[in-house]
């Protein structure tokens, strides 16, 4: 029997703002779309904390033995500059500003991204679709939507007719607004403007003679809309409707919001059944943003080179101490909580280690299988990872007690104890021990790298910074990160 047919997990669903029983529409499959970056800059903690909360999600679904299909796609056109419908296309303003291919910006962020994802220990998702792959679906998606009644062409450019559409379905469902404060609460249109109405999007639009990223359509050279790739991607490998659509909550409105109308226009029902958002990491209370500059990047962790960290910390720690807290709550990132984690992380890993020493007895006088139920049940509301995490250390206290002798297991309680905690720490909170490198590759690499460490010292102390620079770039790029912290410098791999 699948784990999941005794295990009933419950989502918080955006979209109606209740946990519900989660039931896929094909018994033990699951298809999961989530809205991947905009690879026009590197990916900050912000972007990655919502790509490690789905990647969560994902590795407890197949740990409940579903079959999960996880498309994430790559946005690689049509995102514009202020996230509607005007502006410069994000990417092709990057390639103009270092004069390079757009696709060269796309190659070089998806890269970062893909090794970011890597540090961080996150599974590839089944399909990474891009934008610039599906454009033929997108114009037929349009011809679709036009053809319904739902949208309208003005000047080479397609708009959808939201008050068209709200005539039929309710625009504004999932975000919770009313489409009649909207219109009352929005500016009259500018008089250059080409929508009907202020609310109407963006579906296809027409290219300037100076915009490089174009395709040709049926109504002349143009891109599609950002909220248009994700409808035709997730539309094409998951179906019409399929089980759950993840995003961070800054998507939820107008980006999800119009994937559901457009959803709606051309197949005539509702994509998705389960809208999960996950909430948003914070620097100093405010979002972490790349526009505003209140951000942090994750190389920038790992190396301890930036200005509000004292030291450098292991992908898992960072892992971690976003794992402490609810996928759906605001989390703040700072020096102590990040301390604070580190310690809790070293404390959950030693434990870890020590369960090998531990001798069973007879007979157990701790409850493991009750222990384990409490594990899944908090896995099961909602994917609950502090709760998760307090039940772990609750096993640390256990592990303490029996290798002091105050608590006794049996050999069948042991083994089971075992595998459940190295199943909840690696497979579904995916941490893995990269504290120190040493205990998984042994001594050769370990006398290795003392020398390089002592040889970059050196160069630091001479001033020699481009000697002490090429040392550590040069590891980067073969996979060794160094950190420089209060104790000297130590090393992990990714
Ligand atoms: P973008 O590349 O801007 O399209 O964003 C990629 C993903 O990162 C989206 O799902 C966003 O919702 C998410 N995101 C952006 N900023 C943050 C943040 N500060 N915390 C969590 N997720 C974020
Ligand atoms: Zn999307």
């Amino acid at each position: 029997m699948a784990l999941y047919q005794e295990n009933e997990v419950k989502i918080y669903n955006s979209l109606t703002g209740k946990k519900e029983a989660f039931k896929p529409i094909l018994p033990g499959r699951v298809g999961m779309y989530v809205c991947g970056p905009t690879v026009y800059s590197n990916v900050h903690l912000g972007n990655c904390r919502t790509f490690i909360s789905f990647d969560m999600i994902f590795r407890y679904l197949k740990h409940l033995g579903y079959n999960v299909r996880y498309v994430r796609n790559i946005t690689d056109a049509g995102h514009l500059t202020d996230d509607a419908d005007q502006g410069e296309d994000k990417i092709s303003k990057k390639a103009r500003l270092e004069k390079i291919e757009p696709m060269e910006v796309v190659q070089q962020y998806t890269l970062d991204f893909h090794k970011v994802m890597a540090q961080f220990n996150a599974h590839p998702p089944s399909i990474e679709p891009t934008a610039t792959g599906h454009i033929v679906e997108q114009i037929e998606i349009i011809k679709n939507i036009l053809d319904k009644g739902y949208a309208y062409e003005k000047n080479g450019s397609i708009y959808f007719n939201v008050l068209k559409f709200n005539q039929d379905h309710e625009y504004g469902k999932l975000s919770g607004r009313k489409l009649e404060d909207m219109i009352a609460n929005t500016r009259e249109l500018t008089a250059q403007s080409e929508k009907e109405n202020p609310q109407d999007f963006a579906l296809w639009k027409k290219a300037s003679p100076e915009h490089i990223m174009r395709w040709p359509s049926p109504w002349g050279d143009g891109f599609p809309g950002w909220h248009l790739e994700c409808t035709v991607m997730s539309s094409k490998y998951l179906g019409e409707t399929f089980d759950i659509h993840g995003g961070g909550m800054d998507l939820k409105f107008p980006h999800h919001e119009c994937e559901i109308a457009q959803g709606e226009a051309a197949h005539g029902h509702s994509p998705v059944n389960y809208w999960m958002h996950a909430n948003m990491l914070t620097l100093n209370g405010q979002k972490m943003s790349k526009s505003t500059g209140n951000s942090i990047l994750p190389q920038e962790l790992f190396t301890g080179e930036n200005d509000f960290m004292e030291k450098a910390f292991a992908p898992s720690v960072v892992r971690f101490f976003m794992m402490q807290a609810h996928y759906g709550s605001i989390l703040d990132f700072s020096n102590e909580a990040i301390l604070a984690a580190e310690k809790g992380f070293n404390r959950l890993t030693e434990a870890i280690k020590i369960m090998d020493q531990l001798s069973p007895v007879d007979r157990s006088s701790v409850d493991i299988a009750s222990w384990k139920s409490s594990c899944y049940a908090a896995m099961n509301d909602d994917f609950n990872t502090p709760i998760l995490i307090a039940e772990l250390f609750n096993a640390v206290k256990y592990i303490h007690a029996i290798k002091e002798g105050t608590e006794q297991i049996s050999t069948q309680d042991l083994k089971e104890f075992k595998t459940c905690m190295q199943a909840f720490y690696t497979d579904v909170l995916g941490l893995k021990n990269d504290q120190d490198a040493t205990t998984q590759d042994g001594k050769p690499l370990d006398g290795a790298m003392k020398l390089i460490i002592e040889l970059r010292a050196q160069a630091r102390a001479n001033k020699d910074w481009a000697t002490s620079d090429k040392i550590r770039d040069e590891l980067a790029a073969a996979g060794i990160q160094l950190k420089d912290g209060a104790e000297g410098t130590s090393y992990s791999l990714e």
